[in-house]
């Protein structure tokens, strides 16, 4: 490549464009090995009623467990595994972990069982035409009921993704519940909600952010909500960090909420004391 103008070669850029898809090939075939050698594990994070504390449920959220690197987050290698295709065996085994877990724990505790877990879907399994089979199956095996099941979608994969409204439709049918992840922060939002069978907004971190300083972040939570309301849907704010904060989307309607402030995600949720040990 010849930079305009310049005349100098971008050998330095190429380089480095060779050296990161090297990098994604090498760790797309080490999240290979690292399923096949078990290396995945689920974390759970509450996601709570504002008016009363109580648990309404959990998002299930994926770690790698590294040999040498400790634990791994999603946000490194979920990307990889959409890329690589990987994301649609991992994605199954996230899917009968989470429901296999979550129906455990309704054996184990009854009432103090979270009621349900919520489950993150990317792009690619969306796209995959046995998708619902896959959920479907997922729940059959571990006897879950649909409707303890919410599948987080983000705006994005549901524009992009040419099956994906067909399989949420799908999903619907079965009696799982769908939710719309980072609301507000992708392509289309409100358009979306016109076509797309939802139950549940999670308004993005970064309109909770500032909440609490009277601004642009605290007029848009509160259109959100607004538009939850109106159209009959459940709004939850994500990325609640303090008791301020939760406060103020309280006063402002939210009933459910997440974030650290009411605990991070953990591999063994004790859902006998409000306690919990963080692992990440
Ligand atoms: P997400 O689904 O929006 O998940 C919320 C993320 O925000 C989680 O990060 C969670 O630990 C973090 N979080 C929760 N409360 C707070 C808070 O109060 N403050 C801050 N700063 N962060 C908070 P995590 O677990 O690293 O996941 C990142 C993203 O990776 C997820 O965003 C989701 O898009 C993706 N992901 C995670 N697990 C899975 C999975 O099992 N399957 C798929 N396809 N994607 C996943
Ligand atoms: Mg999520
Ligand atoms: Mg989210
Ligand atoms: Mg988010």
């Amino acid at each position: 490549y010849e930079a305009k103008g310049t005349g100098k070669p971008f050998h330095r850029f190429t380089t480095e464009l060779d050296q990161h898809s090297t990098e994604q090939a090498r760790l797309g075939a080490e999240l290979r090995a690292a399923l096949d050698a078990d290396q995945f594990q689920l974390v759970y994070q509450p996601i709570v009623s504002l008016p009363t504390g109580s648990l309404a449920s959990v998002e299930a959220l994926v770690r790698w467990v590294h040999p040498e690197r400790g634990w791994v987050s999603p946000a490194e290698f979920v990307p990889v595994a959409e890329q690589n295709g990987l994301i649609v065996e991992l994605g199954a085994w996230i899917l009968r972990t989470a429901c296999t877990q979550a129906a455990d724990w309704r054996a184990r505790l009854g009432t103090r069982a979270p009621a349900r877990v919520n489950v993150n879907v990317s792009a690619r399994q969306l796209a995959e035409p046995g998708f619902a089979d896959v959920v479907s199956a997922a729940l059959a095996d571990s006897g879950l009921p649909p409707s303890c099941l919410v599948v987080e979608v983000t705006e994005t994969a549901v524009f992009e993704g040419g099956r994906a409204l067909e399989t949420l439709h799908e999903l619907h049918a079965l009696g799982v519940l769908v939710a719309l992840d980072d609301f507000g922060t992708g392509h289309s939002s409100l358009g979306l909600l016109q076509t797309v069978p939802v139950d549940v907004l999670k308004v993005d971190k970064s309109f909770v952010d500032n909440i609490t300083m009277a601004g642009r972040h605290a007029v848009i939570a509160t259109a959100l909500i607004n538009v939850s309301t109106g159209l009959g849907l459940t709004a939850v704010a994500e990325g609640v960090e303090t008791a301020e904060q939760a406060a103020e989307l309280h006063r402002l309607g939210y009933r459910l909420a997440q974030g650290y402030h009411f605990g991070k995600p953990v591999a063994e949720p004790d859902f006998g004391t409000a306690e919990v040990t963080a692992v990440v």
